[in-house]
């Protein structure tokens, strides 16, 4: 195991609006050894609901060497067939020739944010976007006024009268998504250090994600609970925004170092000697969200050109670890092993030998493809008494939420949806188990017109179901 993550008492400089971030990306895309054969293109979301080759990987690495060899122009069509790519990364999973296709993407996402190459229309919305959605704060002061809304009849009947449609595409895509709002997500309540249960084996901190904690509070929750549960000791630091992933998979650079940069200010602010949380360091840093754990892990990258942050973007960096990927790495301490119970069906029966309760697990794609977890959560969710875990047959292609794709691109997004609650639904499974906020309320909302909608649970919400018998 690596060392722990030190307490730094380095000052807070400001980062630099002015240097580049430093993605340390293949400059080239006329070096890269892509072959043209095609074998990402099935597994390619873009390519499976729009049809077209200049929709695929390799109609996108092809455009990319003719703008590189100065054939071709980057105008709005073509940044369309990028802007039209999810960034699901399952194209370089499936490539056999090693094409580091999300290098390139990730080089190229910038440039698509010039002025000209998208409508005043799109640009207003990414904006809006872009100044809501990574900062907790605002977004709960757009969201209360909604709270007798959302969830409720009056939403159902807003949607069934057609009314939503007068938003727009967009509006429309964001009221589609909104999730009944509990009460917890407009406190930031959590104490700043959970201890440990037993005899304390770790200590950790989180990260709360900046969506999750406000769609789906519970998930959080259900992290604390059960880590506390297994001897690790959690420490929260209150002053958390996003960590930057919603504009990293946009190309939004500046703003993303900015967010990067102010959440290792969060975590410095309460470790250290003298400090709240005490000077003892911490084993990892944590999250329960695939795509913030995704651009978590790339800090390092994010913040190489930065002098003042390298080193702390490094640091940061190698500690952070997916929750499943760290208890699986340390493994359930026996109390909590010993303490884990069925969990309940439908209709009340705890599972059994006889009647196991089916799991079907979705792989989200900064989960699988992005970081290369896919055993972890299903060996936790395995240790649970009498689950069965199903398989879905389309596992590694991606549900269409994709950050903000589903709201940006929401026709493409839907048909995407569509599939994956279907191909999931279709697994017979009682419970579909995501480990992603963005794919949670994607695939929830698409389960309702699967004919069969299963109830869609993160695979830490089960766990600390059976850990409490319920
Ligand atoms: S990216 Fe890889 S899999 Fe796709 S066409 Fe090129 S070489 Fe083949
Ligand atoms: S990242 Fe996903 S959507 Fe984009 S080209 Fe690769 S497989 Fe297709």
């Amino acid at each position: 195991m690596s060392a722990p993550l030190p307490a730094t008492e380095l000052p807070a400089p400001a980062l630099s609006a002015a240097s580049p971030a430093a993605p340390a990306l293949p400059a080239n895309p006329a070096s890269d050894p892509c072959v043209h054969c095609g074998f990402c293109l099935p597994s390619c979301a873009s390519y499976r609901v729009l049809g077209t080759e200049m929709d695929s990987p390799r109609g996108r690495i092809h455009l990319l060497k003719a703008i590189e060899a100065g054939e071709l122009e980057l105008d709005a069509t073509v940044a369309g067939h990028f802007d039209s790519c999810l960034g699901c990364l399952a194209c370089v999973t499936a490539c056999p020739s090693g094409v580091r296709y999300d290098e390139l993407i990730e080089a190229t996402r910038p440039k698509l944010n010039a002025p000209e190459l998208r409508s005043p229309g799109q640009r207003r919305f990414r904006q809006l976007l872009f100044a809501l959605l990574p900062y907790p704060r605002r977004l709960r002061a757009l969201l209360t006024p909604l709270r007798p809304y959302a969830g409720t009849p009056l939403q159902r009947l807003a949607r069934s009268s057609g009314l939503t449609r007068l938003l727009g595409p967009g509006l429309e895509a964001m009221e589609r998504l909104l999730p009944p709002l509990a009460p917890e997500a407009f406190t930031d309540d959590s104490p700043l250090v959970v201890p440990a249960q037993g005899e304390r084996r770790h200590r950790v901190g989180l990260v709360l994600g900046c969506v999750q904690r406000l769609f789906d509070p519970e998930v959080n929750r259900a992290a604390i609970e059960v880590l506390s549960a297994n001897g690790i000791e959690v420490v929260i630091p209150p002053a958390q925004n996003c960590c930057g992933a919603v504009t990293h998979h946009q190309g939004e650079l500046e703003q993303t170092r900015q967010l990067a940069g102010d959440l290792i200010i969060a975590f410095d602010a309460v470790i250290g000697p003298g400090k709240p949380a005490g000077s003892e360091p911490l084993d990892a840093v944590l999250v329960a969200a695939s795509g913030c754990g995704h651009t978590l892990k790339a800090y390092d990258r994010l913040l190489a050109n930065e002098p003042a942050w390298a080193a702390r973007g490094s640091a940061f960096a190698a500690r952070v670890e997916d929750i499943q990927e760290f208890l699986e790495r340390v493994g359930l301490s026996k109390e909590a092993m010993a303490r884990l119970q069925p969990l309940r069906h439908g209709d009340g029966t705890p599972a059994s030998a006889e009647r196991p309760l089916r799991l079907a697990y979705h792989d989200a794609c900064h989960m699988l493809h992005g970081q290369g977890i896919s055993e972890q959560p299903r060996a936790l969710l395995r240790r649970i008494p009498h689950v069965q875990l199903r398989e879905a047959t389309e596992a590694g292609v991606c549900c269409g939420s994709a950050g903000i794709y589903n709201l940006v691109q929401p026709t493409e997004a839907a048909e995407l949806g569509r599939l994956k609650a279907q191909d999931l639904s279709g697994t017979g499974a009682d419970l579909a188990v995501s480990a992603n906020i963005g794919c949670t309320l994607q695939i929830r909302q698409h389960m309702e017109g699967t004919g069969r909608a299963i109830e869609v649970l993160h695979p830490i919400q089960l766990l600390a179901r059976s850990l409490a018998g319920s």
